[in-house]
């Protein structure tokens, strides 16, 4: 049993790297060393908490409730991950649109003293009373873990009382671990131990795909990937954004598993193998020609379809190729910098090449075994870069566009705006990314910033950056500080 906790720092086969900077090169050089500096920042502008991810991860799940165990501010986030449900929904025509059924426990200061245990109770009794849910998630917190409430022990006890809704607990605390992503994996260790409970397997179903899809990926996305898989004959049970309990227990009877992203169930895949014997595909998100041939071709060794998916890729190809030439034309040579999350932004560093352009610089939150596999490749394709492995530190980025003055930034746009640079991201819940079709979408999208640099120039000439020039003159990762 490879016994996983849910936190990335501690993942049994893979060294996890969560602050560092400096060359692509030097860092897969010590990282296959075994020498990469461990290393921790003294100052840190911000960092995103686990708990939002697993809240994410599970809101637009059919018939359910959540409780959040926390203060009122860790809940704070969820209005954006509501936003993002509701905006699926409109996308699905699926109105009116609901808001989520998330209740706030709001511990203050007297249960950090007395106990949150009973606002909890409080709240469960409150949620099932008033909703009726097949699921009711409880996501614990920084404060309901220092105080030790017995989160479980009182989910046991409601969940006696009341058969017909199953009670969640689901361990995301905010200071277990530094990778956000570690909230995605307290979500599906909660659904293994608490759905799916290691029954027996039943009967497996031959041409069924798991694909497990963060919240992230729009519907245009979604309904672009089934309709690839269709054609190919591949049915998909697409969990758990937008799912239900009956296609959470439909897992163990799909006869393979993948994920759309690379850091999003890859560690639950490895159990449903373990313990169900479902092969799985864990290879890159398909948002670019050879990310897509990539990940189809993932899929196909594991479910037979070798030739198909070869056909298909074949095809595809000769459709939107000719579309890309053209791109190129316009993309070539432009030198980018890009800033996501480690599926996004190294998808995105490959789709570049599609267009002859140019990798100088991104960040990523996390380097491990997986990030070592990409860099290496990218620096076969562009050479060495400038790496920034942490998360959500605006400081760094804004110098390193400074000093490396890039045509384009992809990612989050708000600072390099203000440098005046052209912007635009892949990380988009709203519009279509990925597939062959798609492409062609992204590559105008790049282009047309590009060419149109007039509205980043102005927000430049009239929004200022809180940083002084010394900063600009410093060495970006100042503040990172070896052990
Ligand atoms: S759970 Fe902890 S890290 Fe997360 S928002 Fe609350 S206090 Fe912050």
């Amino acid at each position: 049993m490879r016994n996983y906790t849910g936190i990335r720092e501690q993942r049994p086969d893979t060294l996890t790297f969560t602050d560092w900077g400096g060359e692509s090169r030097e860092a897969a050089e010590q990282y296959g060393k075994k020498c990469l500096a461990r290393a921790d920042r003294s100052f840190s502008q911000g960092l995103q908490c686990q708990q939002i991810n697993s809240v994410m991860a599970l809101l637009s799940m059919e018939d359910s409730a959540f409780i959040v165990h926390s203060p009122l501010g860790c809940a704070g986030c969820c209005s954006m991950a509501n936003d993002w449900f509701r905006v699926g929904q409109a996308h699905r025509g699926d109105f009116p649109l609901r808001n989520a059924r998330i209740i706030v426990t709001n511990i203050d200061e007297k249960d950090v003293i007395h106990g949150g245990e009973k606002k909890l109770r409080e709240a469960l009794n409150l949620a099932k009373d008033r909703y009726h849910p097949k699921l009711l998630f409880i996501f614990t917190s920084c404060a309901s873990g220092i105080i030790g409430d017995d989160v479980d022990a009182i989910a046991a006890d409601i969940q006696n009382e009341s058969p017909e809704t199953i009670i969640i607990p689901i361990h995301c605390e905010g200071f277990k671990s530094k990778i956000c992503a570690s909230g995605y994996d307290a979500s599906f260790l909660a659904i293994h131990k608490y759905i799916l409970k290691g029954e027996s397997k039943g009967k497996t179903v031959p041409g069924l795909l798991n694909l497990f899809a963060p919240p992230t990926v729009s519907f245009a996305d979604q309904m672009e990937i089934e309709r690839i898989l269709g054609e190919l004959g591949i049915a998909v049970n697409y969990i758990p954004f937008y799912s239900s309990l009956e296609k959470i227990r439909r897992i163990p009877n799909a006869q393979g598993s993948t994920a759309i992203c690379k850091v999003f169930a890859d560690e639950f895949m490895k159990e449903l193998e373990e313990k169900y014997g479902i092969p799985y595909s864990h290879t890159i998100m398909p948002i670019g020609a050879r990310n897509t041939d990539k990940w189809l071709r993932g899929i196909a060794a594991i479910m037979g379809k070798i030739e198909e998916v070869e056909d298909y890729i074949k095809s595809q190809q000769e459709q939107y190729l000719p579309l890309v030439a053209d791109l190129r034309r316009r993309l070539e040579g432009k030198r980018v910098v890009i800033c996501g999350g480690t599926g996004r932004s190294f998808a995105g560093a490959a789709l570049i090449n599609d267009f002859g352009m140019r990798l100088v610089g991104m960040t990523t939150p996390v380097y491990d075994d997986d990030v070592q596999l990409d860099v290496q490749y990218l620096n076969e394709l562009y050479g060495s870069f400038t790496v920034d492995i942490g998360n959500m530190m605006p400081f760094e980025q804004v110098n390193i566009l400074y000093k490396l003055k890039p045509d384009i930034f992809i990612g989050v746009p708000i600072w390099a705006a203000r440098l005046g640079l052209p912007t635009t991201h892949v990380l988009d819940i709203k519009r279509p990314t990925m597939g062959y079709r798609n492409l062609v979408y992204l590559g105008n999208k790049i282009a047309s910033q590009l060419e149109n640099p007039g509205y980043n120039k102005k927000i430049a000439k009239f929004g200022t950056l809180p940083y002084k020039k010394s900063w600009y003159e410093a060495d970006p990762f100042t503040f990172i500080k070896e052990w």
